[in-house]
């Protein structure tokens, strides 16, 4: 059998190098079922999908990364979100039916936010700037920048997979330059057809068999939207009383469609009067304190 909807970690045992492996299949056929997005969009999506689990391997505690990517052209937005458990969403907004090549020609010129989220805690952002052919050079630029490390992200999709490969050298460790030029190099020869069709092993063998690697056991990804009623609802109290009044005068109810998974939430006059009491007892009861 294939391997499908996994990560795995690998280790360059004598030269302070790692990496991770991915590939998605069914998690990505999931997470864009609900969003009509062309052949071009689909690619890039998919490797921001691949980008953030790889990325999300990086995270020590239990919350969610977030990999947004925001431009002045067609193609809006892109975000791609996976938890320390491996829960892994996307969504694309703007022109999602361009069909272009380069990420600069859908997305043109602007920024890459990366968040990370702990459930306990306060969030953390670093943002670089985006104009590149490629997100996978965006991302290896984020992290050469934000972690001093040197770092090489590859990644690919099309409609049924998405891959990337991810070496870094290891923090505290005189890794040679030399070393990492050649492991590099080598992984530089990767192609996304092998990308989508060889199994982890089989990579690291066609691209590294020279050298001593270490693999680890795979670790399942899966697609998993996580909204919810209550996390909807707070999003609409945002929005304010006066505009959710307007709203129901104009309708019955307002719905809400989730944009990841496509569920859908519907709320009437009486939920939302009773939100906004909610909302109301609980400033209160803030204040009183
Ligand atoms: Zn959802």
């Amino acid at each position: 059998m294939k391997e499908q909807d996994c990560l795995r970690r690998f280790l360059f045992e004598e030269l302070g190098l790692r990496g991770e492996w991915v590939r998605l299949e069914q998690s990505w056929q999931q997470a864009k079922q609900y969003q009509p997005l062309s052949v071009g969009v689909q690619e890039k999506l998919g490797q921001a999908m691949a980008a953030a689990s790889l990325l999300s391997a990086t995270i020590k505690f239990e919350g969610a990364m977030i990999m947004q990517a925001e431009g002045n052209g067609p193609l809006r937005t892109l975000v791609a979100q996976a938890t320390h458990d491996r829960k892994i969403r996307g969504l694309a907004r703007g022109d999602t039916q361009i069909s272009a090549a380069s990420l600069v020609d859908m997305m043109g010129q602007g920024r890459l936010v990366i968040t990370i989220d702990p459930k306990k805690g306060e969030p953390y952002q670093g943002v670089v700037a985006q104009q590149d052919e490629k997100l996978a050079d965006v991302i290896s630029r984020y992290f050469v920048q934000s972690e001093q490390l040197q770092t090489q992200v590859w990644l690919f999709a099309n409609e049924t997979h998405a891959a990337g490969l991810f070496l870094q050298e290891l923090p505290a460790h005189d890794s040679y330059k030399a070393d990492w030029e050649r492991v590099s190099l080598l992984a530089e020869t990767v192609t996304q057809e092998e990308m989508l069709s060889l199994d982890c092993e089989q990579m690291l063998y066609r691209l590294f068999n020279e050298e001593k690697v270490r693999v680890y056991e795979p670790e399942p990804i899966s697609f998993e939207c996580g909204c919810s009623a209550e996390k909807i609802e707070s999003a609409l109290l945002t929005l304010g009383e006066q505009e959710l009044q307007a709203l129901l005068n104009e309708q019955e109810e307002i719905n809400v469609d989730c944009e990841f998974c496509g569920e859908k939430y519907s709320f009437d006059k009486v939920d939302v009067e009773s939100l906004l009491a909610n909302q109301l007892a609980q400033t209160k009861s803030d204040t009183r304190h």
